[in-house]
């Protein structure tokens, strides 16, 4: 029996790095996936077919995770193209790094509307169908980075710190409807985000994780799984690092 059999996700941002990670992750353990992207049409509509040939419905939806109506309409659209939806999965986000100093008001807006605003904007329309069914569970990207801080990125640690407290809100306010709400710290995951970093900065960052290596999509793919699938039944209100013990 596949993990995610019988459930129906909704993931923000799957058409590349990690939210494409757990997209196929997800159809491989046997959930129907409904995901977003927004400026890689071709990425998204290639997607759908490599998620069909694991067997599951799939489809792909371009919306602004940062709009607030596009996110309720996004959620009644998967509401009736596939008749629920189980697990939420809020990864989508941006960095728009620079110093205190020299960052702008459009770059601070731009970040805390992708990576906040968009958690808040798509728990809230998905919560009404979940409240139905008796049943949820969603799953926050924060980031390491969210606890600790980061020089030069005031603005993403603010978003990915937001984010954590949202989820243990959510926890405590919808645990007794039986929807569970957790969050993933990443640590240093080897994408298209963090590729625009330079090369030395890359080697540093590998060597100062004790698992010696910079993770993968489908290392955080695997944590989400857990949290998506019911072996977490009795999680929420969490924040689990996924961060190769850099964290420690
Ligand atoms: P990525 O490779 O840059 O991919 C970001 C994804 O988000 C893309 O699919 C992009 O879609 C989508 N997206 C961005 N803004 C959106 C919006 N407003 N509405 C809908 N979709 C939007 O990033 P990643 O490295 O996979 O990161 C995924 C998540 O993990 C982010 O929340 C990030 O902050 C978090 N994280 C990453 C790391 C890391 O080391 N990589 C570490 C900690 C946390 P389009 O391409 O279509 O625009």
């Amino acid at each position: 029996m596949k993990l995610l059999e019988g459930k129906t996700a909704l993931i923000t941002g799957a058409s590349r790095g990690i939210g494409y990670g757990i997209a196929l992750k997800f159809a491989e353990q046997g959930a129907n996936v409904a995901f977003t992207y927004l400026s890689s049409v071709e990425k998204g509509e290639a997607l759908v077919k490599e998620l069909e040939a694991y067997g599951v419905k799939a489809k792909g939806y371009r919306s602004d995770a940062g709009d607030f109506k596009a996110a309720e309409e996004l959620v009644n659209s998967v509401v009736l193209d596939f008749g629920q939806v189980d697990v939420l999965v809020n990864n989508a986000g941006i960095t728009r790094d620079t110093l205190l100093m020299r960052m702008s008001e459009q770059q601070w807006d731009e970040v805390i509307n992708a990576n906040l605003k968009s958690v808040f904007n798509l728990t809230k329309a998905v919560t009404k169908p979940m409240l139905k069914q008796r049943k949820g569970s969603i799953i926050n990207m924060s980031s390491v980075v969210g606890i600790k801080g980061n020089a030069g990125q005031s603005n993403y640690a603010a978003s990915k710190a937001g984010i954590i407290g949202f989820t243990k809100s959510v926890a405590l306010e919808l645990g007794s409807r039986n929807i569970r709400s957790n969050a993933i710290a990443p640590g240093f995951i080897e994408t298209e985000m963090t590729a625009a970093l330079d090369e030395k900065v890359v080697a540093d960052w590998r060597n100062s994780v004790p698992l010696k290596r910079g993770g993968t999509a489908a290392d955080v793919a695997n944590a989400t799984v857990f949290l998506a699938s019911d072996l977490s039944d009795y999680i929420t209100g969490q924040v689990l690092n996924v961060c190769g013990g850099m964290l420690t």
